[in-house]
C-alpha cells in the first residue's frame, strides 16, 4: 500500500483553480480520496481525475460539486488474494486501508489493484 502520509487527498472544499488542477494533472493520479473537510481524516469517498476531463478551471467549483465515487475500507490484516477478489467484483480499483479499530480515522494507507499484483507477484511495476 501507499503510506496514509503520502497520498494525495483533496477535502470536498478544495477549489479546483487552475493551479489545483495543473498539480492534479502533474502528479497523474487516477483517483483521489477526499476528506470531509481540510483537518478531517474522514474519507467520505474518491474523486475519478477523469471526472475532470471536460472541466473548465475558470469555473473554480469546489470537489463537493463532483459526483465522488466510493472508497471501500479494507482492513491492514486482510490476504493480498481476498483484497484481489474485492477488486475483481469491480466495484472499486482502491480501497483504504485501516486499522481494526475501524473508520476511517485509523486510516493507515491506500491500495489499489497495482499494489496487489506487485505484492502478489514480488516486483515494481513501473508505469508506462
Ligand atoms: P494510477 O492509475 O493513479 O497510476 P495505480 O492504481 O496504477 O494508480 O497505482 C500506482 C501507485 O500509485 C500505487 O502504489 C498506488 O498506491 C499509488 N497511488 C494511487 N493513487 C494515489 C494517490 N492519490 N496518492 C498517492 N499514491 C497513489
Amino acid at each position: 500500500m501507499t503510506p496514509i502520509q503520502d497520498v494525495f487527498t483533496l477535502s470536498l472544499n478544495s477549489v479546483l483553480d487552475k493551479e489545483l488542477v495543473h498539480k492534479i494533472a502533474r502528479l497523474g493520479y487516477s483517483r483521489i480520496p477526499v476528506r470531509e473537510c481540510d483537518d478531517s481524516y474522514t474519507y467520505i469517498g474518491m474523486l475519478l481525475v477523469k471526472s475532470l476531463i471536460s472541466y473548465d478551471v475558470n469555473e473554480k467549483l469546489p470537489v463537493s460539486h463532483f459526483q465522488l465515487s466510493s472508497l471501500p475500507e479494507i482492513y491492514s490484516e486482510t490476504s493480498c488474494l481476498d483484497i484481489l477478489n474485492f477488486f475483481q467484483e469491480g466495484k472499486s480499483h482502491m480501497a483504504m486501508v485501516s486499522n481494526n479499530q475501524g473508520g476511517y480515522g485509523g486510516a493507515l494507507g491506500v491500495i489499489t489493484l497495482e499494489d496487489v499484483i506487485e505484492g502478489l507477484i514480488g516486483e515494481e511495476i513501473v508505469d508506462e
